[in-house]
């Protein structure tokens, strides 16, 4: 079947971009994305394999869509994940396929996921300093993500993308050293406000409001605003005047940018969300089961319908979202 034109929600916003989680498991532990106890464990029989994630992806292509981000969970922790992602980046109508990863695994991966297709990768990276990044991560080795890293410049990919999750009074004094990679560097360093998803998370305690980063690093480094022209994603990018590489804010609480989300979600599960704070969302399993590809495209086009103007987190600094990231696949 031919590939339509992305479709449109109910508030006129193009969805073109779906976000895919492979799995529900992680080799790290962090401390705002994951209670402390873990997540209930899921069963094989739960996951949806391979075969069904690849036609979710098909179903959501033929509706129009462009983009897949492959996430988690963990999704280099998945068996079989390189031949994947290759079958994947073959589905007719796929411009762009991009990977989240916490970049444990990428040192031995990064060279696989280049030649499966993956055009890019979002490497988490909350902390430079070995004891801050093990106490985040719950026990996580700060020097495997730094031969990531490496890995990943190697083996060609045009730049990398780092994303940290700033947290006040545990990393948020580590921005300007964060910034100052991008100096001779072609990273872009992306400060994302943390959202409160956990049962006892607060707004109030944890989350650095995009702008009050940005004033402290304009105070340090002479910041010129980027054109978003080129650049797609909900970040705000400045250069360090004379730097090779960019930084970013991505504000989800502070200032939503709901008005241009682009994307959907899919878990591991087979849960499709229009938003990462709708706590319900559609179960594929029996389009998936039935084995109806356009009752599955139906059921996709009804959950970008249904996608809410926005969500709820910029109210009430006690407000949080339904789920663990970990769960809705981040
Ligand atoms: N394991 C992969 C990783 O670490 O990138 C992919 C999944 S992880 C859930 C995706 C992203 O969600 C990570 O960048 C993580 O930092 C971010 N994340 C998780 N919980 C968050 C929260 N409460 N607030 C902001 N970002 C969060």
């Amino acid at each position: 079947m031919k590939n339509a034109t992305a479709p449109i929600d109910s508030l006129g916003r193009r969805i073109n971009y779906l976000r895919l989680s492979v799995t529900d498991r992680c080799n790290l532990r962090c401390a705002y994305c994951m209670p402390a106890e873990g997540v209930p464990k899921r069963t094989h029989g739960d996951i949806l394999r391979y075969e069904d994630l690849l036609r979710v992806s098909e179903a959501a292509l033929t509706l129009g869509m462009e983009k897949i981000r492959v996430t988690g969970g963990e999704p280099l922790v998945r068996k079989g994940i390189v031949r994947f992602l290759e079958r994947l980046s073959g589905l007719p109508g796929l411009k762009r396929l991009v990977l989240t990863t916490n970049g444990i695994l990428l040192k031995d991966m990064a060279g696989g996921l280049k030649d499966a297709g993956v055009e890019s990768l979002n490497i988490s990276l909350d902390s430079l300093r070995p004891d801050t990044y093990s106490r985040i991560t719950r026990g996580g080795d700060l020097r495997r993500v730094l031969e990531g890293i490496e890995a990943v410049e190697r083996v060609g990919f045009p730049f990398v993308k780092i994303n940290v999750v700033v947290l006040r009074g545990v990393n948020d004094d580590e921005a300007a050293d964060f910034a100052a990679l991008t100096l001779d560097r072609p990273y872009r360093v992306r400060f994302i406000e943390h959202m409160p998803t956990l049962p006892g998370d607060s707004r109030r305690n944890l989350t650095v409001p995009g702008e009050e980063l940005l004033r402290k690093l304009s105070g340090r480094f002479r910041l010129l605003p980027v054109s978003r022209e080129d650049l797609n994603g909900p970040a705000s990018y400045y250069r360090i005047e004379g730097a090779v590489g960019m930084l970013g804010v991505i504000t989800p609480v502070s200032c939503h940018f709901c008005g241009e989300c682009n994307r959907i979600r899919v878990s591991s599960t087979g849960i499709a969300r229009s938003c990462l704070f709708s706590g319900a969302g559609v179960d594929l399993k029996p389009f998936l089961e039935g084995g109806d590809d356009a009752a599955l495209r139906c059921a996709l086009r009804g959950v970008i319908e249904a996608k809410p103007e926005r969500h709820f987190l910029c109210g009430d600094p006690e407000e949080k979202a339904p789920l663990p990231m970990s769960q809705v696949g981040g």
